[in-house]
């Protein structure tokens, strides 16, 4: 694609900026938009409230970026994970999740592989390759609203959308903060922005950005264990970023935006779900504006790692909720479908 423009990466506002620096009216860079973000189309031909000649001059300088499906598979659930084949021939995921009363979830990735190696995750185990450009994060959501419609664009719709598939989304802050203002923008897919989460492993400088920029997002934070020594063992940037320096971050954070964080906490067989364990998380995070999200782990086939049994998930959660902690458990979704993050990817490589 040379020098050109990917207008899929480009915020409502960059694009009309883009436009009028290449001598296009910002009242065309708006039905570009239009056509882009609230009708899914993916070529300039398509756009037919503009002159042919028009379209023409635009592709000389700009391309629309498109992801292409390599294979996706359907669990009995409803739950359909996507694996996505990127112009450099790499591979990322997204899962859509259908839920009730026109709640409807997607998963969608950041990066291309991820550097964090967290013990747990069959993305982090084979390292990073390279972040995703807007476009690429925003062309997910674009793709499963296609695949979804029963006709066109249209019913049903995504509702919700997640950035807790492949990557760290805060150490590809900048593209990803650019894709959430396209998915949120109301001219486009008009996913309010609390529907809109990111969920980090605990990148501090990132959570104190995002705490500056005070969106109406929801922040979740993988945390995993009360302990440093256990959450070091479990996630390696634990040893960068310590509890007591998240801990502080999360304040920040909550200070500032004046929104609570969720703290998800992957509960893992024999590792980090007992008793002891479930009573220091709950001392942990008294007086922060926070709930917790237990999230039974999703087995990686080759991994040792196991989850817990229902009665041992349910004792942790009791006792998160008698400190007065809001608790759930995540619905365990499409484990049949290798949809934990980075499990298809990793079967093809
Ligand atoms: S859990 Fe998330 S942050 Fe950790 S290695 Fe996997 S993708 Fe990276």
């Amino acid at each position: 694609m040379g020098e050109k423009q990917d207008l899929k990466s480009l915020p409502r506002k960059e694009l009309i900026k883009w436009f009028e620096q290449h001598n296009f009216t910002g009242f065309r860079a708006k039905q570009v938009f239009n056509w882009l973000f609230k009708n899914g189309v993916d070529h300039f031909a398509e756009m037919t409230n503009l002159p042919a000649g028009l379209r023409d001059k635009i592709a000389e300088k700009a391309f629309i970026y498109r992801l292409s499906c390599q294979e996706s598979s359907k669990a009995t659930d409803g739950t359909i994970k996507y694996l996505w084949l990127l112009s450099d021939h790499e591979l990322i995921e997204s899962v859509y999740l259908p839920g009730e009363q026109g709640r409807n979830t997607v998963c969608i990735s950041s990066q291309v592989g991820c550097m964090l190696n967290c013990r747990f995750c069959a993305t982090g185990s084979g390292g990073l390759v390279r972040n995703l450009t807007s476009g690429e994060i925003v062309d997910q959501v674009l793709k499963m609203q296609a695949e979804i419609s029963q006709e066109g664009f249209g019913e049903p719709r995504i509702s919700n959308v997640v950035l807790m598939g492949m990557g760290e989304p805060l150490a590809n802050l900048e593209h990803v903060l650019a894709a959430v203002e396209i998915i949120n923008d109301r001219a486009g897919l008009n996913i309010g922005m609390r529907k809109i989460t990111i969920s980090t492993s605990g990148l501090v400088p990132g959570i104190r950005t995002l705490a500056e920029r005070d969106l109406q997002l929801v922040l979740a934070i993988s945390l995993n264990a009360p302990n440093n020594q256990l959450r070091s063992y479990l996630m390696p940037i634990n040893q960068k970023y310590p509890l007591e320096e998240l801990l502080a971050a999360s304040r920040y954070y909550i200070k500032k935006t004046g929104r609570r964080i969720t703290f998800e906490y992957v509960l893992i067989k024999d590792v980090n779900e007992s008793v002891q364990l479930a009573r220091a998380t709950a001392s942990l995070l008294q007086g922060i504006l926070c709930n917790v999200n237990l999230i039974p782990l999703n087995s990686v086939n080759d991994f040792k790692l196991k989850k817990p049994d229902r009665k041992r998930i349910n004792r942790f959660k009791e006792i998160l909720e008698e400190q007065g902690i809001e608790t759930t458990i995540r619905q365990e979704r499409g484990s049949k479908i290798e949809a934990a993050c980075g499990q298809l990817r990793r079967l093809k490589q």
